[in-house]
């Protein structure tokens, strides 16, 4: 299959292209040039399976096709299970059991599975470069340490990401080069992309990026929906409902692609944070970008979701029939907090304040008299936010041993200036 660009100027690529592209070249982001449509979709056993059925007719006819079952199988080696809540028909989708804690697990090792793949035969190695503010860069980092032919440098804001955060984004060495930038996020994410447009520099060392609008991110995510609606359909006979924690909406356009090629899903609702620039666009208003303010869950504190293009495309540009589909609601801070403390007090269930947001939405649809089995994506794991929710609910979370293992390893970031001239050193040393 082609892929196009969203601002349909840019001319069709094929899958390997748009994966290693990232942005199309004119500005817009990758989207598939049809709708592959099935009906009769069949549980295959496993996610890494499941994974591999749905992603097939992307891959029709592209370099990588031969390789799909190993990327899912090497990408998808850890669960994504679908559990029960204590209220009846109300479901958690567990998206944290990969190498960082978070659902960008998935999307980061298929990336990196796919761009090891395409570089297998290149002569000079890749330079991903990424910005982060906290989450996605370590998940980049965890997904291409040792992958051979590709060198990952990340930039973070020096001192204003959490502790354990910091040692995350430190610890790999090897292929992984981490800098403390003395900046902002901001800094950093300047920094990026002056080197991505820089083509003296890329005539010497070639580069990519692995943001969230990246094709090979995007796409992989729609598996554990799809393997947890399939599953849940050959039990119980109903579709799953889903309420996706949003920030730049990748996660839930995976959710409604999926749904689109077929699968067994219902209605999927969206949560934000005080971060309202969708639910504001929901409720009749112009999209409006705004800039960000901090949350407690704050990889979703974005004020111009960058998969909105996304949005629009697959409901062909008519904003009447996005809102007629979608509910988009925010949560403040004051509303994570007290879910957090009354799923615990009441059920000893325990969500990270990302997660929070998806859960105070089913809740309030439920006040409401909503029907059907739903499930709320869970995006990361609880002790991820220990800072957070260990005081609301009383007690120590244990970490799950692969963010400790993480934790065990020495972290050796390389302070940074503020500066592209000391970035671009870097690049070429
Ligand atoms: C990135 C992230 C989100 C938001 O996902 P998008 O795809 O940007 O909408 C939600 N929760 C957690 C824990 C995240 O890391």
């Amino acid at each position: 299959m082609n892929f196009v660009s969203t601002r349909h100027t840019a001319p069709p690529v094929t899958l390997s292209q748009a994966i290693a592209a990232g942005l199309a070249p004119d500005g817009g982001l990758y989207v598939p040039a049809q709708h592959p449509q099935a009906s009769a979709w069949q549980p295959q056993g496993s996610l890494a399976l499941d994974a591999a059925a749905v992603l097939a007719p992307y891959f029709e006819g592209d370099a990588l096709a031969p390789h799909l079952s190993k990327l899912c199988a090497d990408a998808f080696d850890f669960p994504a299970p679908l559990r029960a809540l204590s209220t009846p028909g109300n479901h958690v989708l567990e998206l944290f059991h990969g190498p960082t804690a978070a659902f960008k697990d998935f999307g980061a090792r298929f990336l990196a599975a796919s761009l090891a793949e395409l570089q297998r035969d290149r002569e000079h190695p890749l330079t991903i470069v990424v910005a982060t503010s906290g989450d996605t860069g370590a998940a980049v980092a965890a997904a291409f340490h040792g992958q051979p032919g590709i060198r990952v440098v990340v930039l973070y804001p020096d001192g204003r990401v959490s502790p354990r955060q910091a040692h995350q984004l430190g610890c790999f060495g090897d292929n992984i080069h981490t800098l403390r930038v003395a900046g902002s996020f901001d800094d950093c994410q300047a920094m990026v992309k002056q080197a991505l447009g820089d083509r003296e520099l890329q005539a010497r060392v070639p580069l990519s990026s692995a943001n969230s609008i990246s094709l090979g991110r995007w796409l992989p995510q729609m598996s554990y929906y799809a393997h947890a609606a399939l599953e849940h359909h050959a039990r119980t006979g109903n579709v799953l409902n889903l309420v996706v924690p949003t920030g730049n909406l990748g996660n839930a356009m995976a959710a409604l692609l999926a749904r689109a090629m077929g699968l067994p899903l219902g209605q999927v609702a969206l949560a934000t944070n005080a971060n309202d620039v969708l639910p504001r666009f929901f409720q009749g208003g112009a999209y409006q970008p705004a800039t960000s303010v901090a949350t407690l869950a704050n990889a979703m504190d974005v004020g111009a979701p960058s998969n909105f293009e996304r949005l629009r495309w697959l409901y062909a540009d008519d904003d009447a029939a996005l809102r007629a589909d979608l509910h988009v609601e925010a949560v403040d801070d004051a509303a994570i907090r007290a879910v957090i403390a009354r799923r615990w007090a009441q059920a000893g269930e325990v969500f990270c304040p990302h997660t929070a947001t998806a859960v105070a939405v089913l809740e309030a649809l439920r006040a409401d008299g909503m029907q059907g089995d739903w499930a709320v994506a869970a995006t990361a794991h609880p002790a991820k936010f220990e800072s957070v929710v260990e005081p609301l609910i009383g007690r120590a979370l244990d970490v799950p041993p692969s963010l400790s293992a993480l934790l065990q390893r020495p972290a050796h970031a390389q302070p940074c200036a503020p500066e592209y001239a000391a970035l671009r050193e870097r690049l070429l040393a």
